[in-house]
């Protein structure tokens, strides 16, 4: 059937059809960098950096393109009361950001263009839209003109008539329509500026956006996405601008994910009652995580307790278009179950003698072709990977699928308890191939969400010095057990288990890991 996606422009499910196939641009809003980020920044940039993943693996040539807003009212704000240079404080947040993106493999954003390094296609595009009629100057600002473009309101669903009334609008005396909105705002005293044809000024915040994407993709490129948040007025406004100026289609699909919020506040309004429903913007925006409302976590903060891994598994265990209810301890539980993957992988090496990490994943999709005699589990390993494949083809449901690794892991682990493949078992030839098999089809599908591309990294109370000792007390242990020591053995197993590590002996040799929490 093909890749389908849900598409805010049409609000149905269309089939995936690029404007200039094999390429596909996408653009998605980043962040104002007046603030280090917070959980809710990290969910649009993983989602399309696996949907980016996702397109590349079923063939396409993927451009992803998010912005970073450099200049704005809440960023001049806070520098103004840090007693701070706006572009030291941008620098920083931007930095944090960027680091924070690197921990949770981030790692396939083509381009980051900053508004301010853009100014000059910015000031053009004003420009082209003022000679076109849709934009007039006031006072040293310039507005674009809502009535010039009959089909305002079209992405949100709004009746442009109604607009009068949105709470969100801007009010300005220089206005000639309330819905009107500032492409260029006239300078401040203390605050940045640039020349222009109007006087000195600076952008307005959805201009850049338009600028920006168009000046990377073109001007008719296939996913723009962002948060929920954003489709009004900042999305609208988007392809009011863009399609007022160059008279063709902005975007073809407009995917927009859903908000972030704290789980806690959800149970206060007794939202958990329908959680299948998809949300109404009005009800996420009023629980999402926001700094004005003070309940924010901070993305460096929590990545002193958990991996960046674990916070990316954390984002993808929910579809993108649905809410995320954050807490710690949803955190930590999804952080357990990834635990299991990792003890897998230890296994299959043990059994294999091969890390896992060392499988070479097919980097495009393709038939999976099992070989040799063990055809009952490997038809199990296909008819997963089937599922895998039609659940991301469904406007990329990455919570299925993540479901249907957890199936597969299972199945994995089945196989090779069944067949004893860490006793007797692992010198059949035959059954650790097809072991193999499986395993690498838990590999490729795994690199298509972004998961376990290296190893993890232990957390500095477990050391590489803290894994030695342990294990020293490990071959201190068995010394004991061959020299029927027992009382010495036990004790050894008893006070590794109070500091939380949790010996198995097995046919091979006693293996150790960290309890879970
Ligand atoms: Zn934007």
């Amino acid at each position: 059937m093909g890749i389908q996606v849900y598409n805010t422009l049409t609000r149905r499910k269309e089939p995936f059809e690029p404007v200039n196939p094999p390429k596909v641009g996408i653009y998605c809003c980043g962040p104002t960098v007046y603030m280090p980020s917070h959980v809710g920044h990290m969910v649009g940039p993983v989602i399309f950096d696996v949907i980016k993943r996702y397109l590349e693996y079923t063939c396409y040539d993927v451009t992803l393109v998010i912005n970073i807003t450099d200049v704005e009212d809440k960023l001049i704000r806070a520098a103004q009361e840090k007693a701070m240079p706006i572009k030291e404080l941008a620098e920083t947040v931007a930095e944090d950001y960027l680091q924070n993106l690197r921990q949770l493999h981030v790692d396939t954003i083509d381009f980051m263009p900053r508004a301010t390094e853009n100014i000059d296609a910015i000031i053009r595009l004003i420009q082209g839209l003022i000679s076109k009629g849709h934009a007039y100057q006031a006072d040293g600002d310039v507005y674009f003109d809502v009535t010039t473009f009959p089909e305002y309101g079209k992405l949100s669903h709004r009746d442009p008539a109604a607009l009068e009334a949105g709470a969100r609008i801007e009010p300005s005396p220089l206005k000639r329509h309330p819905a009107d909105f500032a492409l260029w705002k006239a300078a401040k005293p203390g605050e940045p500026s640039w020349n222009s044809p109007w006087g000195k000024g600076r952008p307005g915040w959805h201009i850049e956006c338009s600028a920006m994407s168009m000046r990377y993709l073109g001007e008719t490129f296939d996913i723009h996405g962002g948060g929920l948040d954003l489709v009004f007025p900042h999305h609208e406004n988007e392809i009011a601008q863009s399609e007022a100026f160059t008279g063709k289609p902005f975007v073809k699909y407009w995917l927009h994910n859903g908000l972030l919020r704290l789980a806690q506040a959800t149970r206060k309004v007794g939202a958990l009652a329908d959680r299948d429903a998809l949300e109404g913007l009005d009800e996420q925006q009023a629980l999402k995580m926001s700094k004005s409302k003070g309940n924010v976590v901070i993305v460096s903060e929590l990545l002193k307790e958990v991996s960046g891994e674990v916070l990316r598994f954390f984002i993808l265990s929910t579809h993108y278009r649905r809410p995320i209810e954050y807490s710690l301890e949803r955190v930590k539980q999804v952080g357990r179950g990834l635990q299991n993957f990792y003890r897998y992988f230890e296994r299959y090496q043990r059994i294999t003698g091969q890390s896992f990490y060392d499988l070479e994943p097919p980097k495009k999709r393709g038939p999976f072709e099992p070989s040799g005699t063990e055809t009952q589990f490997l038809n199990e390993v296909a008819s997963l990977r089937e599922r895998f494949l039609a659940a991301m083809d469904d406007d990329f449901n990455t919570a299925a699928a993540i479901g249907i690794l957890f199936d597969l892991l299972a199945a994995l682990n089945r196989y090779a308890d069944r067949n004893n493949l860490e006793g007797d078992g692992r010198t059949d030839e035959a059954k650790v191939a097809a072991l193999r098999q499986g395993t690498l089809v838990l590999r490729e599908l795994a690199h298509v969400l972004g998961l376990f591309l290296e190893p993890p990294r232990r957390e500095t109370a477990t050391s590489e010095l803290s894994e030695r000792l342990i294990q020293l007390l490990v071959d201190i242990r068995a010394r004991a057990r061959s020299e029927k020591n027992y009382a010495l053995a036990d004790e050894i197993r008893r006070r590794l288990g109070e500091l939380g590590v949790v010996l198995e002996d097995r046919p091979g040799g006693t293996v150790w890991r960290f309890a879970e929490e």
